[in-house]
């Protein structure tokens, strides 16, 4: 997905991938230094931000520069805006290796709190903005216990809190003041002159003090003016703790257990993407993968391959991606074990689905034979077309020879009743071929050719 960012310095507006923009926000978040895991996590809450910025979950984009997902002006859509860094390859790994994930609540994407180190507990939302927000609870965090607070501690006087608070302190005047623990039973005389008292539980002469603390007179009177105001961690203590969480990764707890731990009773889910993005909302596709173990018709090729385990990493992949598109997917199986056809051919019927596609190989004695191949029941019109697009995109994508679209009658083909079609990738028996079936990349490329050729077809279709 593109995003249009209204750049501040520039009056201009920039695109760049979703994802890329995931990285920049992410990156001004967390350093390049932390454990993999803790950047993980603020690569999802990065995408979160940017996930409530979406009308799929009632976001309009920035409010100030309309048309934009989000603004760079500092303060604005961003606290910082969005500062030209350069973003390290960690940023990079942790926004690819959680794709899409966003953290929700009640179906929407949460407002992802953070500090820097909450000092042994985080806190509840009410106490902190003045609502109760039922994600953010107080939690107990061990995890940030025994890091030093730098420049924890502060004096303020009387007038720097009247200034800093605009509030009128009434100061005390020409008072003695007993202070538990530090001074107490003071013995005046009547011209007003100290003549003992205790402190810090000690006893001491008036001339004493004089002395030792270098006063001029035993007539002499003390106030409480200034204040040390010291800190226990760093933040606001909302939500998640940057410095817990580092230590949760340190420990082995991966982003899962990270967010989970300190935000209360969410999800990590993907994200929907708007309409636009989903050209196939709507519609319902059933992969079947064909040969499961131990079925007698599982295709054994070269390099020790195994029809079942290909065409089932193909299935979840297309699947994978037919579901960023807005499809609803089922596959007829989900693991390695055999389904029988006849219950291949009934979980299909019970679906009511657009489209059945069953994901199969092809064998043969002599090794030269190689391409793709597809087949459908002769009355099936719209099978023929589709096939025809599968065949093209998979042809184009993976270099392998189009050996056409033929009509069969499977059990399959015959039993469905919606539009199916049987596409045999490549020849297992074939050298080449099967080095592209042993290859994850070209498995990706031919689930982009599948994915790409249904969004064509649906669309050359005028739905
Ligand atoms: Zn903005
Ligand atoms: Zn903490």
């Amino acid at each position: 997905m593109q995003c249009n960012i209204y750049d501040w310095d520039s009056s201009k507006t920039i695109s760049m991938p979703m994802e890329q923009l995931i990285s920049l926000v992410a990156s001004i978040n967390i350093k390049e230094t932390f454990k993999l895991e803790t950047i993980k996590c603020f690569a999802i809450i990065a995408r979160t931000q940017l996930a409530r910025k979406l009308s799929t979950y009632g976001g309009i984009g920035c409010e100030k520069h309309k048309g934009h997902i989000i603004c760079t002006e500092p303060g604005h859509c961003l606290e910082l805006g969005l500062p030209k860094i350069e973003i390290g390859e960690n940023i990079i790994k942790a926004v690819r290796e959680t794709e899409n994930l966003i953290i929700t609540f009640d179906d929407k994407p949460i407002k992802p709190y953070y500090h820097y180190r909450c000092g042994g507990s985080t806190e509840n939302s009410e106490n902190v903005i003045g609502s109760r927000i039922t994600y953010l609870r107080k939690v107990f965090c061990d995890f940030c216990q025994g890091v030093d607070d730098e420049e924890k501690d502060k004096f303020y006087t009387l007038e720097d809190l009247e200034r800093l608070l605009n509030v009128k302190i009434e100061k005390p005047k020409n008072v003695y003041y007993n202070i538990r623990g530090i001074f107490e039973n003071i013995d005046i005389d009547d011209q007003g002159r100290i003549k003992s008292l205790y402190i810090g539980g000690k006893a001491f002469k008036g001339t004493e003090i004089m002395e030792k603390l270098g006063l001029n007179s035993t007539r002499f009177n003390y106030m409480p003016v200034r204040f040390l105001i010291s800190c226990i961690g760093t933040g606001h203590g909302l939500g998640l703790c940057i410095t817990g969480a580092e230590e949760m990764a340190k420990r082995g707890m991966d982003y899962r257990d990270i967010l989970n731990y300190y935000y209360t009773g969410i999800k990590i889910e993907e994200m929907e993407l708007p309409e636009q993005d989903k050209p196939l909302k709507g519609k319902v596709i059933v992969l079947d993968p064909s040969s499961g173990e131990g079925d007698i018709y599982e295709g054994k090729g070269i390099n020790n391959l195994r029809e079942g385990e290909i065409n089932l990493s193909i299935a979840l992949e297309t699947e994978k991606l037919l579901k960023q598109k807005g499809a609803k997917v089922y596959l007829t199986r989900q693991g390695k074990e055999n389904v029988h056809l006849s219950d291949r051919a009934e979980i299909a019927n019970r679906l009511h689905p657009d489209f059945v596609i069953t994901i199969g190989q092809s064998t043969f004695q002599n090794q030269s034979a190689s391409g793709t191949e597809a087949y459908y029941y002769r009355e099936d019109k719209e099978a023929a077309k589709l096939g025809n697009i599968i065949l093209e995109e998979i042809c184009k994508r993976l270099e392998s020879q189009n050996r056409g679209l033929r009509t069969a009658d499977f059990y399959m083909l015959k039993e469905v009743k919606c539009s199916t079609l049987q596409l045999n990738l490549l020849y297992m028996t074939n050298p080449v071929d099967a080095d592209k079936l042993a290859n994850p990349d070209k498995i990706k490329e031919a689930s982009e050719a599948i994915t790409h050729a249904i969004i064509r077809h649906y669309s050359e279709l005028g739905n």
